[in-house]
């Protein structure tokens, strides 16, 4: 059987080209790339891409892709994250090589790359305060200018250094820094600070050090002692890569590590509209109560994902639709949910929901019979086999299937008009029943008892509508809720054209205020019974899941993950 998640080959790309390059040419035998989070927030859509490009490029080299957890930062880490992480990664469907890594594990190994690079020369102990620092770093059209302090020697920097491990210090007094260019036109090579003094515990390592190497210089030492082969980032990381290479130059000089060295190689992130992905501003949502927790299904987390239906497959679908790219592009959020569409479509199993209930009677039905139908738990999928829905005199059809006064082209219920009602029987509606305020409280209908689908003669009818429905006998009430976009705009907190210069817009205030919509349905008995993170289709209304935090079975809550055909707003 075919899915549209079947990837028989996979769409060349400039990052393919060269890991087949770098395999042709015999510098790399076996490709090793890894995803390295930073466990300080939950995963979101983003990091689903790059999830998918480098497991993704394992497999389909036969290589290696390491989990490894970028946790050099002692402050904002917890291991809430990391478990969270280890989570996402798996429901993706993708494994790790080898045992999960902790760039903490590194710590000592960083320091000794320190310590070669203060004996090469090449690193030195800065005593300037930030300020200092800052105001002789120069700027894009000026050159920086030395540190007074440049000029240590290697005897003095290493002593320095040892003191600032043993903790002889106190924070801001002194830093490491690397010895490059402070004349470079790249500002990332004016001896960028690669060590400092933080006297804070790391929920790791506790309190073995007082000293933290800076993301930028723990970053390619990792990828080396990894031998990680491609290191891909995202594009904002460009004008680090001279410095990644100087570094691990620098080191393979220094005999730490043989070449051939790790290669950085940056690729557009992606970017959704009416969202945001960017772990600052999702913690900004969650921390002020603009949603309800970090996997609120409106949330562009993948535990958000998760909770409101979105599958593992889906996601692998769109990062091939959305490719690799090197220039930065922006997506529509329908062409995420096209793809959960179509990936839900073909694994999803069809359950009936009446999402806005009115009664139909079936006036010559005998009272108190219910009769058994049949409907199939897969149209395309024969194989999975049918299910019994049961039938009787009073069934919940949608408020939106009956019209007393039919407009043009309604082919659905109206007084005169047959119906089948899909897997059940056929029936003619004879009127209907109202309130006082003259709504439609009951539509009335007779049935034909020779109609039944899947019997002999059922097909004589030949009808227009064909309506979902459920006994009301049998039905269960469950709370549905429907999610709209999370923003209107479609780059929350851009300016827009005609603001005034002095406005500076927050991204919150492009809230959608009608982002979730509480409908009380009803649902098939089939239901409550059924296993929970099941994503279903609901026939007619798009792709549903019992909530994880909420439903049960005595009071169910199903989350809606995306319509049958595009146009959530
Ligand atoms: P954020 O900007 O949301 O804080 P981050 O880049 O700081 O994200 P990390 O944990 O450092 O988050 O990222 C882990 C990996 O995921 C990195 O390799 C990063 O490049 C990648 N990544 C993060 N956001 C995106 C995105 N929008 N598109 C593609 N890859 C991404
Ligand atoms: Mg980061």
């Amino acid at each position: 059987m075919s899915t549209p998640t079947d990837t028989s080959a996979p769409a060349s790309n400039f990052i393919r080209n060269q890991i087949d390059a770098d395999l042709a040419c015999g510098k790399h035998t076996r490709i090793v790339t890894r995803f390295p989070p930073e466990p300080n927030g939950y995963l979101h859509f983003g990091h689903t891409k790059s999830i998918c490009l480098n497991f993704g490029l394992a497999e389909s080299y036969g290589g290696d892709c390491h989990l490894r957890f970028d946790d050099t930062n002692p402050e904002k880490e917890a291991q809430e994250y990391v478990d969270a992480i280890i989570g996402a990664v798996r429901w993706l469907g993708f494994q790790w090589s080898g045992e999960i890594r902790y760039a903490s594990d590194y710590f000592e190994e960083m320091f000794e790359c320190a310590c070669a690079l203060i004996r090469a020369g090449k690193a030195y102990v800065d005593s300037q305060s930030a300020d200092e620092i800052r105001a002789r770093r120069g700027t894009l059209t000026q050159p920086g200018e030395d540190s007074p302090f440049r000029s240590r020697s290697a005897e003095e920097n290493m002593d320095l250094f040892l003191r600032m491990k043993a903790g002889e210090f106190a924070e801001g007094t002194h830093v490491l820094r690397a010895k490059i260019d402070m004349q470079s036109p790249n500002l990332n090579l004016r001896d960028p600070v690669i060590y400092r003094i933080r006297h804070v515990a790391h929920h790791r390592t506790g309190d073995a050090w007082c000293i933290y190497p800076l993301y930028t210089f723990a970053h390619p030492i990792e990828d080396a002692i990894e031998r990680v082969t491609h290191s891909i980032c995202t594009l904002e990381f460009e004008d680090q890569r001279p410095f990644y290479d100087w570094l691990l130059d620098a080191l393979a000089e220094a005999g730490r590590f043989a070449r051939p060295l790790p290669q950085q190689i940056e690729f557009a992130r992606l970017n959704l509209y009416q969202t945001v992905l960017s772990k600052r501003k999702l913690i900004r949502l969650v921390s002020e109560g603009h949603v309800n927790g970090w996997d609120d299904p409106r949330l562009p987390t993948i535990s958000g994902a998760r909770r409101r239906g979105f599958s593992a497959g889906g996601f692998r679908l769109f990062a091939e639709r959305a490719g690799v790219a090197k220039a930065d592009s922006w997506i529509d959020m329908d062409v995420l949910e096209q793809a959960m569409r179509d990936d839900l479509n073909e694994h999803a199993p069809r359950r009936i929901a009446v999402l806005d209930p009115l009664l139909l009677k079936i006036t010559n039905f005998p009272a108190g019979e219910t009769h058994t139908c049949h409907a199939p738990n897969h149209p395309q999928h024969p194989e999975a086999g049918t299910r019994e829905v049961p039938f009787s005199g009073e069934l919940w059809i949608e408020r939106e299937d009956f019209m007393e006064v039919p407009s043009k082209g309604f082919r659905r219920l109206y007084p005169g008009n047959r119906v089948r009602l899909r897997y059940g029987y056929v029936v003619e509606c004879t009127g209907c029943e109202k309130d006082a305020d003259g709504n439609v409280t009951a539509v009335l209908c007779e049935y034909f008892p020779d109609s039944q689908s899947g019997t002999p003669g059922a097909d004589n009818y030949k009808v227009k509508g064909n309506l979902h429905w459920l006994s009301v006998a049998h039905a269960r009430e469950a709370e549905v809720r429907l999610y709209g976009r999370l923003f209107v705009t479609a780059q929350p907190g851009a300016r827009r054209e005609d603001d005034p210069p002095e406005l500076e817009r927050d991204f919150i205030d492009d809230l959608n205020p009608d982002s979730l919509t509480v409908l009380h349905a009803q649902v098939e008995p089939a239901l409550a019974e059924d296993a929970p993170g099941q994503t279903f289709q609901f026939e007619r209304h798009g792709y549903f899941i019992a909530d994880s935090g909420d439903s049960r079975p005595d009071a169910l809550v199903f989350n809606r993950a995306v319509t049958l055909k595009s146009g959530i707003r």
